[in-house]
């Protein structure tokens, strides 16, 4: 299982981490952060229907094996509660994209069976969740194991060892290599969407400000108690479909009525926010009726070894 240097795995021509247009870009995106509404789209937004019912009529086109349509769920969590909710609406998928169900997109083999897979054309809807420790804003907070990078370092702090360093990359190999697959999913016509918490210092990377403009630029904040969970906590969506916005809602609550997540630690010393980053039902179930219409019905679910074997 070869891990490929993290460098390798930009796509040709983008940008070294640190250079003086990352600083512009960094407060460009400071300044795009704190301009953006609670909800980016209301959520009464209706304009998004027409788009999704043509989908529809579209996805029943693709009846024939050769014309399937999966959707790719990459890192989708143990409980994989929007693989679920896609297959509670018969939308075909392909088997869940994460570590603890066997599948490491740190494993240069599993990256490149899925990056031609993503780009073949097969992969109607992709969600991607890349998971955020070393990208959080909680490693700020004092009382814990010393951060590795902060909004100033986002490629790491140089004081970090080997090992901190290491765990820097692999934090920002997991989002580049997410960014590289929903890029070729978006190349074929499908659905893609991208998901950190509001606070994720991902929003700050430049590399990640530059996708969000060329390839996700419509965006959508859910805040948790909106979904039923009494947590002060809200995931942002970007997507390059405006029906993401069927998932932004704010919290209409005064300050201190949710129960804090960020920066909170268990008696373990772990995160709180380690065991909210499990979708609520209802979320799953909202992510997955803007995904469905993008996708085909009645195949099995997909093994990412198998796909080749399509007609
Ligand atoms: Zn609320």
């Amino acid at each position: 299982m070869g891990k490929l240097a993290v460098d390798s795995t930009r796509p040709p021509g983008t940008k070294s981490r640190h250079t003086d247009l990352a600083h512009t870009i960094q407060c460009q995106m400071h300044a795009f952060l704190e301009e953006l509404p609670t909800e980016f789209f209301p959520a009464s937004v209706v304009s998004v229907s027409p788009s999704l019912s043509s989908s529809c009529s579209q996805s029943r086109k693709f009846s024939s094996q050769s014309a399937a349509r999966f959707f790719l769920d990459i890192f989708s969590g143990a409980s994989m509660p929007v693989s679920t909710a896609v297959q509670d609406l018969a939308g075909d998928r392909v088997e869940p994209v994460d570590l603890i169900h066997g599948l490491d997109l740190l494993d240069d083999n599993t990256f490149e069976s899925l990056l031609r897979l993503a780009s073949s054309g097969r992969i109607g809807a992709a969600l991607a969740a890349p998971y955020c420790c070393k990208h959080s804003r909680a490693t700020l907070r004092p009382n814990g194991p010393a951060p590795v990078r902060t909004p100033e370092f986002l490629d790491g702090l140089p004081s970090n060892t080997t090992q901190q360093q290491l765990a820097v990359q692999e934090s920002s190999t997991i989002h580049d290599r997410s960014r590289i697959l929903l890029s070729a999913v978006d190349r074929h016509a499908g659905l893609v969407i991208l998901e950190n918490p509001s606070t994720s210092m991902t929003w700050d990377d430049p590399l990640m400000y530059e996708w969000v403009h060329a390839v996700a630029p419509y965006a959508a904040q859910a805040c948790a108690c909106q979904f039923d969970k009494d947590w002060a906590k809200a995931w942002m969506f970007v997507s390059n479909r405006p029906a993401i916005s069927h998932l932004a809602r704010s919290c209409p609550h005064p300050a201190g009525t949710h129960e804090p997540i960020v920066g909170v630690r268990l008696p373990d010393g772990t995160f709180k926010s380690r065991i909210t980053a499990e979708y609520p039902a209802l979320l799953a179930q909202a992510l997955a009726s803007i995904i469905r219409p993008f996708l085909t019905s009645g195949h099995q679910v997909l093994q990412v070894d198998d796909w080749q074997s399509l007609a």
